[in-house]
């Protein structure tokens, strides 16, 4: 498995960096996961506009021009199954820990290509559980300093749920790592972009579906209780699409199944991804 580090593409084994290195020391860093289906790596410009926004919210500089990413990035694809490519920048290796940005410091670039593995229980639906929001107030960056969304999803994991929502001042925001989409009174809701969630490439996505193909469907934030009367609720993310949700706080989502909405949207994005091969 080959990685790309600074520069080099390597072995996994032996891409290394320092234990001084400030994603290490501090999560003093931004990440980006980019989907690739068919060999083309999907929505590659939207990526890029979220890494460029990220990296100018922690005053980082961006190392590479947008071609120059795509020509570092496509030698990590491996034929044309489905995967994702990681790719994480840190503040660099300074020659001491101390919270001030280092002078003189290059960033630490780094990525690496998974496959992806689809959700075994896609098509049947997943749990999830509902969880004050713990996180910062910047949660349109993608920083590596993930540990209050670890901690979230770790809780959902040991109640046997696939996903945690999280509710700010009553409010869905989003799960652990992707965003939530609700059907409710017939209309397919997600909350609108804000720094309380991560602009999702898969969310633009489904709503620019729903607009094209006639689905009623809004921008706007809906309450707990509100949630609680949903038809369907989804989660979504690049690596694991379009999750229906088929029970919440372990009480069934309408009838316990899938619901029509989103069969029709993960046909819609089924054929949209192929349309781009
Ligand atoms: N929200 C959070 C907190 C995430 O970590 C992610 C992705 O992992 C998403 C939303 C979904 O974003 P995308 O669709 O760009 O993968």
């Amino acid at each position: 498995n080959t990685v790309y580090l600074n520069g080099d593409y390597l072995p996994l084994s032996e891409a290394k960096i320092s234990v001084l290195d400030r994603g290490f020391l501090f999560g003093d860093g931004i990440y980006e996961v980019i989907p690739s289906y068919f060999g083309r790596l999907f929505h590659f410009q939207e990526h890029m506009e979220r890494l460029e926004n990220s990296l100018a919210t922690i005053r980082l500089a961006n190392p590479h021009t947008r071609e120059q990413w795509l020509a570092i990035l496509t030698p990590l694809l491996i034929g044309t199954q489905d995967q994702y490519i990681y790719l994480q920048i840190t503040r660099g290796t300074a020659p001491k820990r101390d919270h001030g940005f280092p002078e003189n410091t290059p960033p630490t670039v780094f990525a690496m290509c998974s496959p992806i593995v689809p959700m075994a229980e896609r098509d049947s639906g997943v749990k999830v559980l509902t969880m004050p929001d713990s996180r910062w107030k910047l949660c349109n960056t993608k920083a590596i300093t993930l540990l209050a969304n670890i901690l979230h999803r770790q809780e959902a994991i040991d109640q046997n749920c696939a996903e945690a929502l999280l509710v700010k001042d009553s409010y869905v925001t989003e799960g652990a790592a992707s965003n939530v989409f609700a059907v409710i009174d017939g209309v397919l809701m997600t909350p609108p972009k804000s720094s309380e969630i991560l602009p999702g490439i898969t969310r633009d996505v489904i709503l620019e579906l729903a607009q094209k193909n006639g689905i009623p469907c809004k921008e706007e934030s809906f309450s707990l209780a509100a949630l609680q009367t949903a038809s369907e609720i989804w989660i979504t993310s690049s690596t694991r699409e379009i999750i229906p949700v088929v029970e919440c706080d372990e009480k069934a989502v309408a009838d316990g199944k899938p619901g029509p909405v989103w069969h029709k949207m993960n046909q819609l994005f089924q054929t949209y991804k192929q349309s781009l091969a």
